[in-house]
């Protein structure tokens, strides 16, 4: 029901009586809510935070949970978790009031008008993203994302509200269904925790993965819970012995430092033995310590003094000071060899660094008695931007997903130019990701590269401490191949952008030419054709230049005939007459007489062949890629030739089956089988019975296995996917048939 407006209007009119709506356990909830407000921030005026709360439980006044609680103790929850991360005012009240838009038909206008324009700001923010439901569908869920980014950057602290929201929301999960468990804990987990940790809130992050992790896989949640209950004592034991050792010898050394123990988080357990396949035994930083200290100087000093007492374990030296993560994590991270034999990790940084390690972005907007800092120039921000950059420039949702992953999921490797600058890429980057991170030019112009002195192939993958070289040559332009190998956004765009560029203008000259070409054959006279009558044909097809006409011809989107019919129809008829493609087009080459079995969505009269690469047969889900000249290409939707070619959306196409046509598809077949009479026969008697010709069959010995092995290739005709996976499973069915597989 929309809210009439509450009784008493503004801060100008004096604090009304309990109201009632405010049932017993509303007005505790916010008493406590009061409570911790008044401890963590003794000076602040909590006026504005009564009127938010005020102005929520009116609004929420006749909804309820799901547990059957009055619905105002969740904002007043988040609130609550706000406070305790010691956000500023306006995201205490946001929290409060996060709901209500989505809820109860409150409008942001009028949040505006009560309080203010950063409250009404933020809770529009998290009203929409949490109208965004993250479904399984890439498409939507890119769409999704691309909502959440722009609500994240038009004000941080949408995010941080809507990170609170989501960890009330799975500390109360209990009381939901199973599958909206499931769908929160799993978004949790692939959206709001990266989000977190790529804003270097790691608290956050930490304590909404191990929530999440419990709906999310309960069964490996039980049992990690259970194998760290069953070790607890021995740990704590151990873990507290080896904390008093590391504060004895940091005292000896003049080191101040205070010391944390800590175990691995039940997720990061999980992740790691998922990742490495291993027994929980085996995780050596199963332990942990934490040693703040005062000054960076100190923080060398620390790891001098444990890598002296404990032997380091190789390759689990990481400096994150001299070199910070994007998210401007600091620290210095060593795995050694403790007392006892077991090893265990140790983290060292400043209280500082520490600050941002926990808090992140989140640091910005905390309460600090009426000072803000300021998040502009903020290098986490800058990433935040980046990503709503190119969220602007894909058009499609495959692409932006793909991209998004790698930004967010990705784990970095740090590599050096030869002057020493680090290029901080994602796991897995090639040379010409680093390329590419050093200028588009040098990208475009890469030809090979040296890590650490050598050549190495441009699919080489980049490890941490590589010293990388980029050979260029000027006039050397990206070949599609690269986006295989690329794993940055940077690299992938800027060689899409490349390609498509030059193939446009390829496409533009073919495209003006076969016109000119088509014209001459059918004896029209293109210079007496006006511009505006160009433009207005263009315009036609939904092309506003007569360029872009030029580039829809050159790739092969409509033929040139029809474009001629309409520019003079009296002298072309509309008709293309059924014959084999003109000679002043050879590059038209459709061989393949079951094309037309295939319709481009809304298009007629254009070309149209199946791809060689992968076959595809009736009933397969197909798509259809523009090449230039030659028509339309029809892949099968999962031939790993079109996932390639795809990279560029302006040529995808969409294809179907044309019904009831009578056709057939000729497939090419093999089966390994035992070599034995009448196998041969029970085969192809297979084919008799489903009426199917079977246009040719050989049968040899397999001469790479020196038993009874035979071999037969065969090729036949079906109807569709449904009747050759029926011929397969029969064929399989043969006794002494070992296996058969579709030759593409
Ligand atoms: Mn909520």
């Amino acid at each position: 029901m929309p809210a009439e407006p509450l009784p008493v209007a503004d801060s100008q009119t004096p604090p009304p009586a309990p109201q009632p709506w405010e049932a017993p356990e509303v007005a505790a909830a916010y008493a406590s809510l009061v409570e911790q407000v008044a401890k963590t921030r003794p000076k602040e005026d909590l006026e504005p935070l009564r009127r938010a709360f005020e102005r929520a439980a009116y609004w929420h006044r006749n909804r309820k949970r799901s547990s059957g609680d009055p619905y105002i103790v969740h904002p007043i929850a988040v609130a609550k978790i706000l406070d305790s991360e010691q956000m500023d005012m306006v995201c205490l009240q946001s929290g409060l009031l996060h709901d209500v838009v989505e809820d109860e038909d409150v409008s942001v206008d009028e949040i505006r008008r009560i309080f203010g324009e950063e409250v009404a700001r933020v809770v529009d923010g998290v009203t929409k993203l949490g109208k965004i439901k993250l479904a399984n569908r890439e498409e939507r869920q890119a769409e999704s994302l691309r909502k959440m980014l722009l609500a994240m950057t038009s004000d941080i602290r949408v995010i941080i509200v809507k990170l609170a929201d989501r960890m009330h929301n799975l500390e109360t999960l209990e009381s939901l269904s199973r599958e909206r468990q499931e769908r929160i804990s799993n978004e949790t987990l692939e959206i709001y925790c990266p989000i977190a940790h790529r804003l270097g809130m790691g608290k956050i992050r930490a304590h909404l993965e191990d929530l999440a992790f419990k709906y999310m896989d309960p069964e490996a949640y039980k049992d990690i819970l259970g194998q760290l209950e069953s070790r607890r004592q021995a740990n704590v034991e151990h873990l507290n012995e080896i904390k008093h050792a590391v504060e004895t010898k940091l005292a000896r050394e003049n080191v101040p430092a205070r010391v944390e123990g800590r175990l691995k988080r039940p997720y990061s357990i999980y992740q790691k033995l998922k990742r490495q396949r291993i027994v929980i035994e085996q995780v050596y930083d199963l332990l942990a310590i934490r040693i703040i200290t005062d000054s960076v100087k100190n923080c060398y000093a620390a790891l001098g003094v444990i890598h002296n007492e404990w032997h380091p374990i190789m390759g689990r030296i990481k400096d994150f000071i001299a070199i910070p993560r994007p998210n401007l994590y600091q620290s210095l991270h060593t795995s050694v060899i403790g007392p006892g034999g077991q090893s265990f990790e140790v983290q060292i940084r400043t209280e500082e660094m520490h600050k941002v390690a926990e808090e992140g972005i989140a640091a910005h907007w905390k309460y600090k008695e009426g000072r803000k800092g300021d998040a502009g120039d903020d290098q986490r921000i800058a990433w935040l931007r980046h990503l709503v950059e190119w969220q602007k420039e894909m058009n499609d949702s495959q692409a932006f997903m793909s991209t998004l992953k790698v930004e967010l999921y990705s784990e970095e490797v740090y590599c050096f130019t030869p002057k020493g600058r680090v290029i901080v890429l994602p796991r897995e980057a090639s040379p010409i990701d680093f390329a590419y991170a050093i200028h588009s030019d040098v990208g475009h112009n890469c030809v090979g590269s040296k890590v650490n002195g050598r050549i190495v192939p441009l699919k080489y993958q980049l490890r941490n401490g590589d010293v990388v070289e980029i050979i260029t040559q000027s006039g050397h332009s990206p070949s599609k191949d690269w986006l295989a190998l690329v794993k940055t956004s940077r690299a992938r765009n800027k060689i899409r952008h490349h390609i498509n560029a030059t193939e446009r203008a390829k496409a533009i000259e073919i495209g003006e030419k076969f016109l000119e070409k088509e014209a001459r054959r059918l004896g029209v006279q293109l210079n007496r054709v006006t511009r505006a009558k160009l433009e207005s044909v263009a315009g036609e097809y939904g092309h506003s230049k007569m360029e872009d006409l030029y580039a829809a011809l050159g790739f092969g989107r409509f033929s040139a005939r029809h474009v001629l019919h309409l520019l003079a129809p009296d002298q072309v008829p509309d008709e293309e007459p059924a014959k084999p493609a003109p000679a002043a087009t050879p590059q038209y080459t459709t061989d393949n007489d079951s094309d037309l079995v295939i319709k481009v969505k809304g298009i007629d009269d254009i070309m149209i062949y199946r791809a060689k690469c992968c076959n595809p047969i009736r009933g397969e889900s197909i798509v259809g890629y523009v090449t230039r000249g030659k028509g339309i290409a029809v892949h099968s939707n999962n031939c790993k030739n079109v996932q390639n070619l795809l990279y560029e959306t302006e040529r995808r196409i969409d294809v179907e089956w044309a019904r009831a046509v009578a056709e057939k598809f000729s497939v090419k077949l093999m089966v390994y089988s035992q070599d034995r009479p009448g196998m041969l026969h029970e085969i192809t008697s297979i084919f008799y019975g489903e009426s199917c010709n079977i246009r040719s069959v050989e049968a040899r010995l397999d001469d790479k296995r020196t038993d009874d092995s035979a071999v037969i290739d065969l090729t036949c005709e079906v109807k569709d996917k449904k009747q050759l996976e029926k011929i397969l499973a029969a064929i399989r069915r043969i006794p002494g048939v070992r296996d058969v597989e579709r030759i593409q």
